[in-house]
């Protein structure tokens, strides 16, 4: 992992407030969007932490009021071996400081720059850790978004651990009974491991979206390659609907591994649940344990194909009317549902309240944004280019 040089005048700072936590400052470990992680030596413990140090003034306003508490909170509340612990954290006038289990391993994706593709037996492993993690969270009703090579960091013993959860949300209301999946609206993630819904900007299930994430990671693990060309979007999205392409060079891959990254990276229609991961021939000899909730999940995969439909249908008529949507890429796709040809959605009707998202006409709706109502085009264009984080991220 690169090192990059740090002012000696902000490590003294840390240094100070960490010690009067009772933590040592030790060696910089990197630097993410908005925060400078070390290693530190956690007295009372007698163990050796990562602490994220967020500079306030360096972070937007809506990511210290919003996103960063949400951050807090969720990651607080999930205790999972193959998940970086949270341990604390906290806050003074310019900086907040958050303790975390450390990865001495670093990252999986710099084990691939290093090393190439993995082998099937290792692919194997920290793609069964990983699905481990991820059950695990959706269990909780909680969505990672944010999932890739980047942010799987390794333990001493290199096994997977998942990290950042910046992007991460509660999205499924009854979080008891797993149910009422809460579509997503905005774009979250980097392109190079978003499903395609998310790239055409209609709602999606979140709990899908990261299956896609999983599946970007298991082909990258074994072939070394990122399975899509991100550097552009519409070529993207053409590659992402065709599916993941598998050459002579990937004669060693498994039928089965090759199999299950397709079952991964396949449209929200088909695309495997968690359940149906563990299920899959490649997985069953590699899963330790299976996780016990897995049963009572499916209710998170719910496939929002109709819904899509209904509004995808609305969109092409809008675009026939002559106004073309920001959503346009929609339109464009080979992605309608024949049920939605077949029976038409009624005209939306003037809503009492807030009306459910296939309902709502498509010239609310932006391209990755949320319903802004009457606000000018110029207006939604700023907001998406403070929206989108350096890497080409976004927050919803
Ligand atoms: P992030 O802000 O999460 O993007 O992390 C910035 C850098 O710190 C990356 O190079 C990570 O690999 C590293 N890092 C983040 N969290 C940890 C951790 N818990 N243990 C070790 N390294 C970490």
């Amino acid at each position: 992992m690169a090192r990059a040089p740090v002012r000696s005048s902000q490590a003294k700072v840390v240094s100070n407030i960490l010690e009067k936590h009772g933590y040592q400052l030790g060696q910089y470990l990197g630097k993410g969007a908005y925060a400078i992680v070390w290693e530190a030596y956690f007295k009372k413990w007698r163990t050796n932490v990562a602490v994220k140090v967020l500079m306030k003034d360096k972070a937007e306003a809506e990511f210290l009021s919003k996103f960063l508490p949400r951050e807090i909170q969720v990651w607080k509340g999930l205790k999972h071996p193959n998940l970086i612990n949270f341990y604390q954290s906290i806050e003074t006038t310019n900086r907040v400081y958050i303790m975390l289990e450390l990865a001495p391993g670093g990252e999986v994706m710099d084990k691939i720059r290093m090393k190439g593709a993995c082998d099937e037996r290792t692919a194997g492993k920290w793609f069964e850790q990983l699905c481990q993690g991820m059950a695990y969270i959706h269990s909780k009703g909680v969505v990672h978004r944010d999932l890739k090579l980047e942010n799987l960091l390794l333990d001493q013993h290199d096994n997977i651990k998942i990290s950042d959860f910046g992007f991460c949300k509660f999205a499924a209301t009854d979080v008891k009974n797993l149910k009422q999946v809460q579509l997503s609206e905005t774009y979250c993630g980097s392109y190079a491991y978003v499903p395609p819904e998310v790239l055409q900007g209609i709602p999606y299930n979140p709990f899908l979206s990261d299956v896609w994430s999983m599946g970007v990671i298991l082909f990258t693990l074994r072939t070394g390659k990122l399975p899509f060309d991100d550097s552009n979007l519409r070529r993207l999205l053409k590659q992402m609907i065709k599916g993941p392409i598998f050459t002579q060079k990937h004669a060693s891959i498994s039928l089965e591994c090759k199999d299950l990254v397709r079952g991964t990276l396949a449209s929200d229609v088909h695309r495997y649940s968690l359940h149906t991961i563990f299920d899959h021939p490649w997985m069953l000899p590699l899963v330790r344990e299976r996780p016990p909730y897995l049963r009572d999940m499916d209710a998170l995969y719910l496939r929002p194909h109709l819904r899509r439909s209904t509004q995808r249908l609305m969109t092409i008529r809008h675009t026939d009317g002559g106004t073309r949507s920001t959503a346009n890429l929609v339109s464009s796709t080979r992605l309608v549902h024949p049920e939605a040809l077949r029976s038409p959605s009624p005209p939306p009707s003037p809503p009492a309240h807030r009306p459910p998202l296939h309902a709502r006409p498509p010239l609310q709706r932006s391209w990755g944004g949320r319903e802004e109502g009457g606000r000018a085009e110029s207006e939604r264009e700023r907001e998406r280019g403070r929206g989108l984080a350096k890497d080409g991220r976004r927050r919803e």
